[in-house]
Order: C-alpha cells, then sequence, then structure tokens
C-alpha cells in the first residue's frame, strides 16, 4: 500500500532550497527525484498555507484567512481523508496543526503527545516554541515511521522560518540553515526511500530580507517540491511552474484515495 511523508520545511524558499539543498539536488541531478517551482497561494502566511497544502483550496474557500483564526478545518483534508480510508496518520509538526486538524484551541499538556486511533492525526507530536530544534523535530518523524509506519505523515520543522524572521533571508544563518535541514534529511530520506515511502518536500510560503513573509512577491511566494517516488524514477528538475494547490490531490493519488471534489486542481502524478 503507498504510503507518503511531507516534508513541510516552514519558511523555505525556492532559491534557497536550490542552492543549499546538496543532497536533495543529487536526487534530481540522478533523476531519482523530480523538482517543481511552487507558486504558494496568498496570503503568503503559514496557518492559511497549512491548510491549503491539506485541503487544496485557496483560503477564500477554506476561510483560514490569517494565522489569528484558531479553529479546526472545516473542509475535507488529507488526514480527514485518510482516516476514512482506513489508513494511518501521523505528524510531528508545530502545534497550529493540531489546532487544525485535532483540538483547538491547543492544551499544551493534553494535545502535546497523543496516540488516538479517533483522531484525524492519530500520532501526533507538537511543539510550540519557533525556535524548536529541527534536528529533534526530524528524529521524532523518524520516530514515527518506525514505530507506526503511518500511511501518511507530515513532517513539520520551523528552522527555516525562524532563521528568516530573526536575521532576514538574506544572511548566512538563513542560507546555511537549509544546507543544515538538507543533511539532517539526507540520512532519514534515504531509510524512508528504503521503507517504500512517497516523499514530498516543500515549503508553506518564503521569506524577504527583511524577516517577514504575508506579500505576493516571489521571494516569499516561490517554494520548492522535491517529488521521491519509492518505484519510479523522477524527472530531475522539471522547470515547470505548479500551482500549491496541486500538492493535496497528488497526495491523494499517491495515497490511493479518491480526490474529493473540493480539490479542483490537477494531480500531478
Ligand atoms: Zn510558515
Amino acid at each position: 500500500m503507498s504510503k507518503v511523508i511531507l516534508v513541510l520545511s516552514d519558511g523555505l524558499r525556492y532559491d534557497t532550497a536550490v542552492a543549499g539543498m546538496g543532497y536533495l539536488g543529487h536526487l534530481v541531478e540522478a533523476k531519482l527525484a523530480s523538482l517543481y517551482k511552487v507558486t504558494g497561494e496568498l496570503p503568503s502566511m503559514s496557518r492559511p498555507m497549512y491548510e491549503t497544502v491539506h485541503t487544496g483550496l485557496p483560503v477564500n474557500t477554506h476561510g483560514i484567512v490569517s494565522n489569528l483564526v484558531v479553529r479546526l478545518s472545516t473542509q475535507p483534508n488529507l488526514f480527514q481523508l485518510a482516516r476514512q480510508a482506513g489508513k494511518t496518520t501521523a505528524a510531528a509538526a508545530y502545534y497550529w496543526f493540531s489546532e487544525l486538524y485535532n483540538h483547538s484551541p491547543y492544551d499544551r499538556i493534553e494535545d502535546r503527545e497523543v496516540d488516538d486511533e479517533s483522531l484525524p492525526i492519530q500520532h501526533g507530536r507538537f511543539y510550540t516554541q519557533d525556535d524548536y530544534p529541527d534536528i529533534e523535530l526530524f528524529a521524532t518523524a523518524a520516530m514515527l515511521v518506525r514505530r507506526f509506519s503511518p500511511h501518511y505523515l507530515l513532517v513539520h520543522p520551523m528552522g527555516m522560518d525562524n532563521m528568516g524572521e530573526t536575521h532576514g533571508a538574506n544572511s548566512s544563518e538563513y542560507r546555511n540553515h537549509s544546507i543544515r535541514q538538507d543533511m539532517w534529511l539526507a540520512t532519514y530520506l534515504t531509510e524512508w526511500m528504503e521503507r517504500g515511502y512517497c516523499i514530498l518536500v516543500t515549503g508553506d510560503h518564503g521569506i524577504n530580507a527583511d524577516g517577514l513573509h504575508g506579500g505576493t512577491t516571489p521571494d516569499v511566494r516561490e517554494v520548492p517540491l522535491y517529488l521521491i517516488r519509492s518505484n519510479d524514477a523522477g524527472k530531475g528538475d522539471t522547470h515547470e511552474v505548479v500551482s500549491q494547490l496541486q500538492i493535496a490531490p497528488t497526495i491523494c493519488k499517491l495515497l490511493d484515495m479518491d480526490i474529493p471534489k473540493t480539490m479542483k486542481a490537477a494531480s500531478l502524478v
């Protein structure tokens, strides 16, 4: 049965990823991965884009119009659809994901670690601090893979966003962090590929030189999409520009799930 891991690197710009993430670049060169440039939806803010990536819907339809909208998703989303299809779900992610799909508002004691088959995110490990170390987050995700073999796993590190907001995107701190993420990911990606996972690596939005995002310019809008399929050759650098709305239907297809009518954009596979 098909399994998918989505690595949603918060604040990962397209140009920074392509320049700094050498192992992912190697997979592209070796045609073990396909690289796309994604035009992000607007506003280029986190919580609205978490919901867009998971529903395939624009903000005006799903209603999570800013980071300040704190409520559960009301739209068909990847976690809910996977559960309805009898699949196992997991996430190592910022607590806003718990608020969108499990329980809102977040209770930092009760919601922090959950293993509950009735929840949309059955195996959840959530953090609340923007400087939570990515290396710990990746290890938690790798634990979830080994312990639960989830059909759908969300891996959501905050390091790029935190470095970008602290130092600006035109900084060695931001750029060098993409190299570190790539290095930490390399080992785990290898194990996950061996376990038969399809893996997507993308960002929710970029970040600008002033250390902010939310607007409409390419620096905050363009993010990469690396698509690694377990049993299929990649296309290398496709030079294609795709829509962020295509990610959710693509994951449905990779999970062998019916694409709901709400997801109108085309799957990439
Ligand atoms: Zn974000």
